[in-house]
């Protein structure tokens, strides 16, 4: 499996799968969720509503997924990310739980590319160090099966040469 690395607009790209940094309600919200909800249109929306209606939402660590809508990808996985509580509530491993369920669903459902972004590092602040080694390391450790590609795509700058760095290394 291939891993690289992307400075931009997740919405944009032409993958099988975007992974959202969503919340437990799944009803959308700020930051990258916002951005897939608007680019993608309401189907995303409508099968996160269906998923509430079976489930309740998403669980912290968890991961769900829906159709992309009107993205060029064919399925959006959502994963609620650990809100920042000064290391007080395992956030380290319930960030490491959202990338191994992500990865989960997308060979689950045969996705062969996959996006990701830098889950709870926007509005949740959990250290952008700390969760680009989280992230980079459980892709790693991945052994694709259908996944044959996996793109981190950074929005800010910081974040980029964070991932650079650690991938370099
Ligand atoms: P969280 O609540 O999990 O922190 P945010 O959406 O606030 O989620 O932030 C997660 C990351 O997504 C941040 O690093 C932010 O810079 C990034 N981000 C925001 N918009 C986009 C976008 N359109 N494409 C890719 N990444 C984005």
């Amino acid at each position: 499996m291939k891993i690289k690395l992307l400075k931009g607009d997740i919405t944009k790209l032409v993958v099988d799968g975007i992974v959202n940094a969503a919340n437990t309600s799944l009803l959308g919200g700020g930051g990258v969720d916002g951005a897939i909800h608007r680019a993608g249109g309401k189907l995303i929306l409508e099968d996160c509503v269906a998923i509430r209606n079976r489930q309740g939402g998403c669980k912290v660590g968890e991961a769900v997924i829906t159709t992309a809508g009107n993205l060029s990808a064919k399925k959006v996985i959502h994963t609620v990310g650990p809100r920042w509580n000064n290391n007080q509530s395992n956030e380290p491993q319930k960030l490491e739980s959202c990338y191994l369920n992500v990865l989960k669903l997308a060979e689950e459902n045969q996705l062969s590319s996959l996006a990701i972004p830098n889950i709870s590092t926007g509005i949740y602040r959990f250290p952008k160090g700390k969760a680009a080694q989280i992230a980079i390391k459980t892709i790693q450790a991945h052994k694709g099966n259908s996944l044959q590609e996996v793109i981190f795509v950074c929005y800010d700058e910081e974040n980029y040469q964070l991932y650079q760095n650690i991938l370099d290394a």
